[in-house]
């Protein structure tokens, strides 16, 4: 099949974009990497009226290091993060998972934006974001606001952006260099979307107990979802026993959706063997 009929307009600065963004009417959808959107348009799963193309949009890409932390540009790609020693440094849970995110050729073309902006709940960056306690940069002719991960992921391919308003940037807190951090996922192939995983960040070195842990789950509910009951289960303790049983009896608390590839059931045990294995690599 083939994308229904659309306007294609292709701006060349941040000003041209949100001026078309506000101005235009009906279902105008940016377009970043193209990796979702795309396929979504030819199976028309999305019908957007018109096609807002952020490739020349210079204000939306590249990566700064400040005192706060990172400023990650929304049309920044996954190929790029992955070569960036200020990413692999400043959010290492982001290079720990990078690998993990589709194949090669989807990662040379997708952006962090994109997939922030998805929100699809089988997703690696939206967990990465909450486990690092990021924030999301919205920009639109009316101002700039930033809203915490922890209130941006309202539910299946919904966020917090308002319709004028585009992703601009990620930001990283400074503490995500010195947080120990922890990823598993299990899917059916590598690359493909994962069947359930799990992204963590800890302080406290290596060895000791973790101290205010943040966890967050993909590909389980119809969001990334913090688990806060084993947050609370394995706050300032050893991963291990009784505490790690605790952690993992908690996640039956967690909104678990069943998909394609299992039940709810079959999700909240492969849950368990996920954090299990990420824990045992931190
Ligand atoms: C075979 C295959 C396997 C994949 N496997 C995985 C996987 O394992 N894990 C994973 O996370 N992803 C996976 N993906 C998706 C891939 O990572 C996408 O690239 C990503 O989710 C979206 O990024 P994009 O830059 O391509 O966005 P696009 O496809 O261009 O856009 C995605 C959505 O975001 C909107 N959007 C884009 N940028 C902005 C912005 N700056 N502001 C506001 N809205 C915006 C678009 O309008 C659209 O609705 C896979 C894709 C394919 C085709």
């Amino acid at each position: 099949m083939k994308a229904a009929d659309f306007a294609y307009r292709r701006p060349a600065d941040l000003a041209g974009a949100l001026a078309i963004l506000s101005a235009e009417e009906g279902d105008i959808a940016p377009l970043a990497g193209g990796q979702s959107l795309m396929p979504m348009m030819n199976f028309r799963i999305a019908q957007p009226t018109m096609l807002l193309d952020l490739a020349d949009v210079a204000e939306l890409r590249g990566v700064t290091a400040g005192p706060d932390g990172l400023r990650i540009g929304a049309m920044t790609r996954y190929v790029q993060l992955a070569a960036d020693p200020l990413v692999t440094q400043g959010a290492p849970l982001i290079g720990l998972a990078l690998p993990h995110i589709a194949h090669a050729a989807i990662r040379n073309r997708g952006t962090i934006g994109g997939s922030v902006a998805l929100a699809d709940p089988a997703a690696e960056m939206p967990a990465l974001l909450l486990a690092m306690a990021a924030r999301i940069e919205l920009v639109s002719l009316s101002g700039r606001r930033v809203v915490a991960a922890d209130d941006f992921f309202l539910g299946l391919y919904e966020t917090a952006r308002a319709p004028d308003e585009l992703v601009a940037a990620i930001h990283i807190p400074a503490d995500a260099s010195r947080r120990r951090v922890g990823f598993y996922e299990l899917a059916r192939r590598h690359g493909d979307y994962a069947m359930a995983g799990v992204a963590l960040t800890a302080g406290g070195a290596t060895g000791q107990p973790l101290a205010s842990p943040r966890i967050a789950f993909f590909g389980l509910s119809d969001r990334a979802v913090r688990a806060t009951g084993a947050e609370a289960a394995l706050k300032d303790a050893q991963p291990a026993g009784d505490t790690l049983g605790a952690a993992v009896d908690s996640l039956s608390a967690l909104p678990i959706n069943g998909d394609l590839h299992a039940p709810p059931d079959v999700k909240l045990k492969l849950a368990g063997v996920v954090l299990r294995r990420a824990l045992a690599g931190m």
